[in-house]
């Protein structure tokens, strides 16, 4: 006879990447979002409450640390490559620094909710959740 255990381990990696997709940190299937950067209050799918996160500024810090070092490379390299004139630097880098910041941020944002979540902080405690398995569908 097997003894149910009341505390769950929650894998911090599945819920990071699931966050990152975009996914409840929970079940997977369910979206994080209701729009851009607006956590959903609860998994339609499972129901996992979500408004516990506390991302704050933690979401664009990471976004500007990895988009600036990838964007400082690129300008370093290629003016050493080419020594272009600063408008073609302002044309490249101004574009690609709003794509870059604009796709990470939602992914960044997610991942940071999912290690919340595993890490049962903010009130992502036990009792508050289903158990992980997606429900059945038959
Ligand atoms: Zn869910």
């Amino acid at each position: 006879m097997h003894a149910v255990s009341e505390t769950v381990e929650r894998s911090a990696m599945l819920a990071m990447w699931r966050g990152t997709l975009h996914r409840c940190p929970n079940c997977g299937r369910g979206e994080m979002y209701t729009s851009y950067l607006k956590v959903a209050d609860s998994c339609s799918e499972c129901g996992q409450e979500l408004h516990h996160h506390r991302a704050d500024d933690a979401p664009p810090y990471f976004t500007i640390f990895v988009v600036g070092h990838i964007i400082l490379a690129g300008v370093l390299a290629l003016e050493q490559a080419y020594a272009p004139a600063a408008w073609v630097h302002a044309a490249i880098w101004v574009p690609a620094t709003l794509v870059m910041s604009l796709a990470m941020l939602p992914r960044v944002k997610g991942m940071l909710v999912g290690l919340q979540w595993a890490m049962k902080m903010h009130g992502f405690e036990e009792a508050d959740t289903p158990p992980s398995q997606p429900r059945q569908t038959s």
